[in-house]
This record gives structure tokens, sequence and C-alpha cells, in this order.
């Protein structure tokens, strides 16, 4: 992958804890306020005996920096570590943690860890960069796993952890505290409109069966953390929805008239979409070929 398309550099990256609720944190780049920044959100959750965290980031710096912000809240240990994916953004830094944290993965994504974390290594040296901390990393998979759902207390304090089908890998866990009414889905969304998901693994169909899953099991209160940007309310889960059906009603309508390649790509472009700084690589580079089977 070119580095034009790198979001952001990695090295600049620092994170900051916000609290959502009693006892619950996201953790974002610290000038996400001012930039459309999209470096990855980490999170954790307080309670009277234990800490969880979601997400361990892409290399030791950033995991550290996690780390550092559950301790400047409470000296309890960080008992359990949930990464929603295999993505290396969101779980490099998990050997970084304590050797008793308790990492939870979802089976599928354990497996990806487990056979392909060398493959997983080199792509995400080519997005972020080399000498980003990536070298370093190490393959630390999951302690415990999940297949469909699980429930961890913390003392005081409940965290539900659910697979609800496909979004972006077979393994996207998303992480709730139902009392608070927040919910952590990693990649699951990748990040606030203008950002569109990222079909990586195609199957298009299937996201968008999850993500309506995902709307319907959520109200217009819940605060959405999702994988990069800012918080999300679950109205902007339709932007998500809207954008997979308008791009495959235009991929059926592309193969119906039997377009050239390129005619194609001006069928395909949804200029209402293009505000979004990833467009030209997601949109067209991804997400165009995962519809018409053309990867
Ligand atoms: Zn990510």
């Amino acid at each position: 992958m070119q580095q034009k398309n790198r979001p952001f550099e990695l090295a600049d990256v620092q994170m900051r804890a916000r609290r959502l609720a009693d006892g619950v944190f996201a953790v974002m780049a610290s000038d996400i306020e001012e930039t459309d920044h999209t470096a990855t959100n980490a999170g954790f959750v307080v309670g009277d005996s234990s800490v969880l965290v979601v997400e361990s980031l892409s290399n030791a710096r950033l995991a550290s920096q996690v780390i550092g912000e559950v301790s400047k809240i409470t000296s309890l240990p960080i008992r359990f570590l949930v990464n929603t994916s295999f993505h290396g953004d969101h779980c490099f830094g998990n050997f970084a943690f304590p050797s008793d944290t308790v990492i939870v993965h979802h089976d599928a994504t354990k497996r990806v860890i487990d056979e392909r974390f060398e493959q997983d290594r080199s792509f995400m040296i080519g997005l972020l960069g080399a000498n980003a901390g990536i070298e370093e990393t190490v393959a630390r998979s999951a302690d415990i796993t999940i297949s469909a759902s699980g429930s961890f207390d913390l003392g005081g304090k409940q965290v539900d952890i659910e697979h609800i089908g496909f979004a972006q890998t077979d393994g996207d866990l998303i992480v709730r505290v139902r009392e608070d009414n927040i919910v952590f889905v990693g990649n699951m969304l990748q990040a606030p409109p203008p950002a569109f998901p990222w079909l990586l693994e195609g199957r298009a169909e299937e996201a968008l069966t999850t993500y309506r899953r995902l709307h319907d099991m959520l109200d217009e209160h819940t605060v959405i953390v999702p994988g990069h940007g800012g918080a999300m309310r679950r109205a902007d889960i339709l932007y998500s929805i809207g954008y997979i059906e308008k791009l495959n009603g235009l991929a059926r309508d592309a193969r119906d008239k039997g377009l050239s390649s390129s005619q194609i790509h001006e069928a395909l472009t949804m200029k209402e979409y293009s505000g979004y700084s990833m467009y030209d690589f997601i949109h067209f580079q991804v997400n165009v070929p995962a519809v018409l089977g053309t990867e």
C-alpha cells in the first residue's frame, strides 16, 4: 500500500481517556476534536474489584498509554483485555499488558492471530509505516474465547461481550455496558460519517444484516465508540447501511448492463460519500472490487 494512503503518522498519536459514564472511559487520540483523526480507539471499564480494557492498539507505546490512562483513574488490576478483531491496530499491543491480564477474543480472532500473525504484521507495516513500533510486536492471542456471548463481573459493573454477526471480520465482538447504555463496536463501525465501511473481506450482504441488527438492538441515547474517530449515535449507523445499499444497487446495475471497467468507475462513483478522506482509496480500491467480485 502506498504511503499517501496512510491515514496518520502513528508516532504522533497521543491517547487520552474521556469519561463516558461512571467507571466507563473511551481512550481516543488527544487531538480528536480538532482533526478528523482516524487513530484507533480503545476504552476501559472500572468496577469495584478490577478493570476490563477494550483494545491494545498497534504497538507497545500506544498500549502503554492505554495502561497509563487506566492507572490515572484507578490502581485496580487490568483483569481482562478484549480485542474486537484481529486487525493489528486493535490487538498488536497485547504483549505489553501484564502477564496476568486475561486476553479475550472471538474464536475466529484467536485462530487468525495464532495462524497468520506475521502476514498481518507485514500488512500493518505497509499501512502504517516502518519504524512505527510494529516490528517489535509479538503475537499474544486469547486466554479465553467467546463464540456467541459472555459476561464479565468487575465488581458492581457488568460487561457483556457479544458476536452479533460478520461486519468486517468473522471474529467481530461488541463490548456493552448495558447499565450505562454504552457500546464499544471496534471496526464494525469504522468511524462517524463521512466515514463508511471498509469491505476488506467483501460479504457486503452479511455486513448489512449485522448493521441492521446492531441498529435495532440499540436506542437513540446509546453512546457508540467506533473503531476510529469520535463517538457515534445509533442514527449514524444508517449512514453505513445507506452506503452499502447504494453501492450494492449500483454494482447490480453495472453487472446487468455488462459495463466495461472504464464505465464502471463512472457508474460506481458515489459523490455524496466523497467527503471521506479515505474515499478514493477505500471506495474504489477496496469496496467497489469487493461488491463486483473482482478483487
Ligand atoms: Zn481499525
